[in-house]
């Protein structure tokens, strides 16, 4: 099986390549625009009566007359602008099949990006730290080497967001798929703990050092909005906020893309519940009988960490595990937090509060979250016979009720 990949590096440009890199992201912005503003007016006054959209060849014969005529536009990779052609026809695409909105235009400073084909472009290893990557019009510019890059380079994209600019390979490459006799799992993603295992593990979720950058950025955030508008310390207060945040999603998709290599690799079936991420907010403000601490706190990182966090995790576990062979199974959420996993008695009141579990029938006691995840197991490996047994032994008692 044949999977794509992409494998993102900090660069550490000079600041002659940054100006260069500056310059490629701001003229492929603009080339971008002008071949939305170009489809846009070509539609408005011309298609209707033609019939026939202007395309992706027309644009790059343009493209290339331009470049004849303007230094300015020459002194850019030319791929790099085709790339951004290229941008604008699946983005139109994308639109006229309904995956997503009419293309808008590009902003500066937002997503600021440009990419090239990989065949242009070359790389290799300087040392344990630094690789070196060669970039048409740009050179060789030095970046962080974190990890190998197998496979073949499809294409590769420069990138700048709040901690810099950055570059990502991505290649193609060959998955052996694996047989599977590996053991099931099932996942519960809670509250009191983030992600907790059917085998009575939890998950090593970096919380603390997230708390700690999401309070960063919003005490950074408090100053900006305190700051008057243009003020150099509203605007140094606006990018503390954007690189606390980024580095908080970072930190956050190391984890997940570690932990879920480590799920795919131990085990062949894994069992999640399929839930709505939007109803897990509700879950901070505990119930009734158990009602939450720090509601405002936790609603506030649920909401924005923890939703973002859940649905990556599910993504990366996903992929993962089905190139390893394996699968994903999702289970209908209701009473797997209620339903003691010892004896199968479903009474509210045995979860005592967000922490603990303890059955009334059998006695047993254990972490909430644990015991949920056991009966997301159970439901994810239960035999799909049982299932349908169950069922209809179900409806004929309905029958014999209606019918007595
Ligand atoms: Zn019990």
């Amino acid at each position: 099986m044949q999977i794509n990949r992409g494998y993102k590096f900090l660069l550490r440009p000079t600041s002659v390549q940054m100006a260069a890199m500056e310059q490629h992201a701001s003229i492929c912005r603009l080339i971008y625009n002008l071949a939305v503003e170009q489809r846009r007016d070509h539609y408005r006054q011309f298609q209707r009566a033609m019939g026939r959209p202007i395309s992706f060849a027309t644009q790059c014969l343009e493209l290339t007359k331009l470049r004849a005529e303007f230094e300015w536009l020459s002194a850019v990779s030319l791929t790099a602008q085709q790339q951004a052609l290229r941008d604008v026809q699946s983005a139109y695409q994308n639109f006229f099949s309904g995956r997503s909105e009419y293309p808008s235009f590009r902003k500066k400073g937002i997503n600021e990006s440009f990419r090239f084909q990989g065949r242009e472009v070359s790389f290799r290893r300087l040392n344990k730290s630094w690789g070196i990557v060669k970039l048409p019009k740009i050179g060789d510019v030095r970046f962080r080497w974190t990890r190998d890059i197998p496979g073949k380079l499809k294409n590769v994209t420069i990138i700048l967001d709040p901690l810099g600019w950055h570059v990502s390979f991505s290649t193609e490459q060959d998955v052996e798929v694996l047989s599977n006799f590996r053991p099931a799992l099932g996942v519960d993603r809670g509250i009191v703990e983030p992600i907790a295992y059917s085998d009575g593990t939890f998950a090593d979720f970096p919380i603390a050092r997230i708390k700690a950058l999401d309070k960063r950025a919003r005490k950074a955030a408090q100053v900006a909005s305190r700051g008057k508008k243009g003020s150099n310390r509203r605007k140094v207060a606006k990018a503390r906020v954007a690189a606390n945040r980024a580095k908080l999603a970072r930190v956050r998709t190391h984890f997940n893309h570690v932990e879920t290599a480590r799920l795919a690799r131990m085990f062949g079936v894994i069992c999640l519940e399929a839930l709505k991420i939007r109803n897990m907010t509700a879950s901070a403000r505990g119930t009734i009988d158990a009602p939450g601490t720090n509601v405002a706190q936790k609603r506030g990182l649920n909401r924005s960490i923890m939703e973002i966090g859940w649905y990556q995790f599910e993504q990366f576990l996903t992929y993962k595990i089905v190139a390893a062979g394996g699968e994903i199974r999702h289970v209908n959420a209701a009473y797997t937090s209620t339903t003691c996993s010892c004896c199968g008695l479903n009474e509210k009141t045995n979860r005592k509060s967000q922490a603990v579990y303890e059955c009334a029938g059998c006695g047993s006691a254990m972490s909430a979250d644990t015991n949920a995840a056991i009966n997301i197991l159970r439901a994810g490996t239960r035999p799909a016979q049982d299932r349908r047994v169950a069922a209809k032994r179900k409806s004929t008692l309905e029958v014999e009720a209606t019918a007595a």
